[in-house]
């Protein structure tokens, strides 16, 4: 059978996984977590510590099924979601602790804290400033258009998650440091925006996670979108880490059947629904519950993508990505994307070299079948536009990064290779140099 399962099948089968309530964990409340007083000293404190930096948010599921507590702090689920102290400089840590423990230094510390944030670069990509498009010379808020095809929109309800992944680019929004505008819903100048452009083929609704929002924010946000006369959008995006830090959301949540209904209409209107699901690790895929989730979801028409960065601590190695592609393939999931790691926040203790993480993606792509091989990367997504390295080679003597555009601020360098020499310690492309003594790399003038 193809086609849409009648939501009574699926609601039978959900009966099993009933009533887990959802209970998150910050910094105010990590002593509630049974694990917590068994782990080591270090760890409590550089809770304590880096967290006044970065927020902390985890919660039940990932505490209770995702983290082996037996392997802290090296479980990389911990890892993903626990501050650590490797996080910030050692005398960025050392600040915070003093003024921690100085009487009547909160201003200070305040201070302090907002010095450190400055130094790591909060605002990276041009993100902000540079892909806010306009429609009858007003800015459409909320809404990032860098790629010809895809537009961007930032439902202002969905900028939280489920959990707070320690790497995290959006780490400013979450401490309420982002200068970008938040849109509360899908207005109508950004429908009639879409109207207006017949390029755009999908619509990609991102956070936060999209998916924190109840039915009526996702149903406000998706409705709008299934006009006739947007028949050339042909696409709706999910970006979403919900699969992997809250699955009950379509499962036994209040409102599962009421998403899940939604999804059949956005696919029962003849547009492709495809949720990108931000999986990292395989041990996300474990659970009962992420695989009725995921079930439930592909009963609708959506397919679901994978994609993640590659994370030093977190799935540095080849094992890790080729169970994953293949746990993700046996689950009906498309591998997508592997990113490197953005320049931003804690990147010190997380960032793998291109050239290692070149390395590794190829020795884990050569292990899994063609099934899997959909998987592109590692991709940085930087200024100009998202950028693959594609290859080590020896070019005209020089050893060098082979790369190539798969997304372009310019249309025109999508697929185009060039050359960057090579260097085992570059993690981005600001510390690239091109090839062959060239001042500089086509894009950049
Ligand atoms: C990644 C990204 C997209 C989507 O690119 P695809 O290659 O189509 O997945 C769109 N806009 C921005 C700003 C992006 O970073
Ligand atoms: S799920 Fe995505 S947006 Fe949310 S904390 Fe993780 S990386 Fe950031």
């Amino acid at each position: 059978m193809s086609g849409l399962a009648s939501a009574g099948e699926n609601i039978l089968i959900k009966k099993e996984f009933e009533s887990f309530k959802y209970t998150p964990f910050t910094a105010a409340k990590v002593q509630e977590i049974p694990q917590w007083k068994g782990i080591g000293r270090e760890s409590r404190e550089a809770l304590e510590i880096v967290s006044r930096v970065f927020t902390f948010r985890t919660n039940n599921y990932v505490v209770n099924e995702l983290i082996d507590w037996n392997n802290v702090p090296e479980d990389p689920i911990f890892q993903l979601t626990f501050p650590q102290k490797g996080m910030l400089s050692e005398s960025h840590y050392d600040q915070v602790r003093t003024l921690l423990q100085k009487d009547g230094a909160k201003k200070e510390l305040e201070d302090c804290v907002n010095q450190i944030r400055k130094t790591l670069n909060p605002h990276p990509a041009g993100q902000l400033s540079h892909n806010v498009p306009e429609f009858n010379g007003e800015p459409l808020e909320g809404v990032q258009h860098k790629y010809r095809e895809t537009v961007l929109f930032f439902p202002s309800r969905g900028q939280t998650c489920h959990a707070y992944c320690t790497y995290c680019f959006r780490w400013p929004q979450f401490i309420g440091r982002s200068n970008y505008k938040f849109k509360a819903r899908l207005s109508d100048q950004l429908v009639s925006y879409l109207k207006a452009n017949k390029d755009v083929r999908d619509f990609l609704i991102t956070g936060g996670d999209p998916m924190v929002m109840n039915y009526e924010g996702l149903r406000s946000t998706i409705e709008p979108l299934l006009t006739e006369e947007l028949e050339h959008l042909t696409t709706v995006r999910i970006g979403t880490k919900s699969l992997a830090y809250w699955p009950y959301k379509y499962v036994s949540d209040p409102e599962s059947d009421d998403i899940l209904r939604l999804f059949e209409r956005v696919v029962e209107s003849g547009k492709h629904l495809a949720l990108m699901a931000h999986f990292s690790h395989p041990a996300e895929l474990k659970t009962d519950v992420v695989k009725e989730a995921i079930r439930r979801i592909r009963n609708t028409g959506a397919e679901i993508r994978m994609q993640a960065p590659m994370i030093r601590h977190v799935n540095d190695s080849a094992e890790s990505w080729r169970k994953l592609w293949t746990e993700g393939v046996r689950l009906g999931m498309i591998p997508y994307y592997l990113f490197v790691e953005r320049n931003t926040g804690p990147m010190e203790y997380f960032e793998v070299p291109l050239a290692r993480a070149h390395e590794i993606f190829t020795e884990a792509y050569r292990k899994v079948s063609g099934l899997a091989r959909t998987v592109r990367g590692p991709s940085m997504s930087a200024f100009h536009g998202k950028i693959l390295v594609s290859g080590i080679s020896e070019v005209a003597g020089e050893k060098v990064f082979v790369l190539k555009f798969l997304q372009g601020r310019d249309p025109e360098w999508v697929g185009r290779p060039f050359f960057a020499s090579f260097d085992p310690k570059a993690c981005w492309i600001d510390a690239l140099r091109p090839a062959f003594g060239e001042e500089r790399f086509f894009f950049e003038d």
